[in-house]
């Protein structure tokens, strides 16, 4: 655990009490801060008074004095608005920061990796973490997957913090510099609270920030916004580019084309490997996770031997193309974190002969834009409040049923898919939030999941 020792005695205000609040609040308080706390929602304040911290209405009973303000990575910074609570703060010359900057100014040793970009974050994270831990390293994994980074233990000079970096938190910490960092890709997303592209990228660009020559910056180059700020990287000499590319061989970076793996980042170290049978990185989008990910094992020093032994043991993470159990020819496959339609076109493009589970709740533009993936499906299955208006994109281009629930369509989906006699994939990646019947992606995809356990015991 990280104790907070750098606000002693000082007054720290924590807005938004969510699990990474809660952390940074508990060691600000060990460490003799004077911690108070707020959080719009009544439940968790009462969970915070219960462990005795001092709750503070901050709009309503006016800004104390105070050094500095932890704001929850949800709470609006700038756009569309700052928060009531962020212009109090720093009309006062508060300090607004988030968990991650507190956690930089008690870490002691490790060295920091940094993992950012719109989509493939936690699955880049995850393997980046896998390879290193399965190589012996000592290492932890935090930040915006799994464990507040309050929460990390604290490591040795030989130890290595993995952390899943958002925009909003690279927002909000200024003094953000890391060993090595990574750039997945920037597409449109979260501009409500960005303002434009433009905005965004100036914000995911933060993850190279105060990166000296020393430093490894890894950067997706077949995206264009990507690609330029490795152009200004490499003109201004801020740190050593590692490009990674799915489409190209890139001379000193990583490439993965149609599954091979190729990494020529290293002079001392050139190798290549077929990763398109390993099934937790099926997919284009997931060879640029990969691709990334070695770059960084690379940069840490690890053999070839060692990428490769823990690209092979990877299980991939729950929820996202997560292979459920087969029966027969049929593969059950659990993709419950593709929430809207660019996320379900990668599941999509990745499997022939699909069973599809979709619906939920619906997002702008619907499926439409799937369109060109249709001749994948042999048959869909809707649930949800989407049900109706997919049904109408789909007709006259793919069968369908409607369903009244996530296990009926499991059964419905799998029964016919069953008569099928041929390699199929039934396929849950609804291209919808799961609001409507869930209280999250994850517990649909687990909803999913048992629904397939109990079908699997059934068929045995
Ligand atoms: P994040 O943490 O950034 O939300 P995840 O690793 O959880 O990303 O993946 C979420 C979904 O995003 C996946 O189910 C997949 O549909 C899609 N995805 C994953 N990696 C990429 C990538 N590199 N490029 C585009 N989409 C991706």
């Amino acid at each position: 655990m990280m104790q907070s020792h750098a606000y002693q005695h000082k007054n720290v205000a924590v807005f938004g009490l969510g699990k990474s609040g809660m952390a940074t609040a508990r060691q600000l308080k060990i460490g003799e801060a004077h911690v108070f706390v707020w959080d719009d929602s009544e439940i968790r304040r009462k969970a915070a008074m219960d462990e005795g911290l001092s709750l503070r209405d901050l709009i309503a009973e006016g800004w104390p004095r105070t050094d500095a303000l932890v704001l929850s990575p949800g709470v609006p910074l700038t756009h569309p608005a700052p928060h009531p609570v962020v212009e109090m703060a720093k009309r006062a010359g508060a300090e607004v920061i988030g968990d991650v900057e507190v956690f930089l100014k008690e870490k002691k040793a490790g060295r920091l990796i940094g993992i950012t970009g719109t989509n493939g974050k936690s699955t880049t994270t995850a393997l980046v973490y896998h390879l290193l831990k399965s190589a012996g390293r000592s290492v932890a994994q935090g930040g915006n997957i799994g464990t507040p980074v309050m929460d990390l233990p604290e490591l040795d000079e030989e130890g290595i913090y993995v952390l899943e970096l958002s925009s909003y938190q690279l927002d909000l910490t200024p003094s953000w510099q890391a060993d090595v960092a990574v750039l997945l890709n920037i597409t449109p997303d979260h501009l409500d609270r960005h303002g434009d592209m433009a905005g965004y990228a100036t914000v995911k660009r933060r993850i190279f920030q105060k990166q000296t020559e020393a430093g490894v910056a890894v950067i997706n180059i077949d995206d264009p916004l990507c690609d330029n700020i490795a152009t200004c990287i490499a003109i201004h000499g801020m740190a050593r580019i590692v490009p990674i590319s799915t489409k190209q061989d890139v001379a000193g970076g990583v490439s993965v084309i149609d599954g091979l793996l190729k990494d020529h980042s290293r002079s001392d170290q050139s190798w290549t490997m077929d990763i398109s049978s390993i099934a937790s990185l099926r997919g284009r989008h997931n060879w640029q996770n990969a691709a990334a990910a070695v770059a960084v094992a690379s940069s840490m020093g690890l053999t070839a031997e060692e990428i490769k032994a823990g690209l092979t043991s990877f299980g991939g993470l729950a929820h996202r193309m997560e292979p459920v159990g087969t029966i027969g020819q049929v593969a059950f496959v659990n993709d419950s974190k593709a929430t809207n339609a660019e996320a379900a076109e990668k599941a999509l493009t990745s499997f022939e002969n699909i069973y599809w589970i979709a619906g939920g709740r619906e997002k702008a533009g619907g499926i439409t834009p799937l369109a060109p993936h249709f001749d994948r499906i042999a048959h869909a299955f809707l649930i949800g409040e989407a049900k109706d208006n997919f049904a109408a994109t789909l007709t006259g281009h793919v069968p369908f049923t409607k369903c009244e629930s996530l296990v009926q369509a499991t059964e419905r989906a799998a029964a016919a898919a069953l008569k099928d006699q041929k390699p199929a994939v039934v396929l849950l990646s609804p291209a919808a939030a799961s609001f409507d019947q869930f209280t999250s992606f994850e517990a649909r995809g687990d909803a999913f999941r048992e629904a397939v356990i109990h079908l699997i015991s059934e068929a045995q």
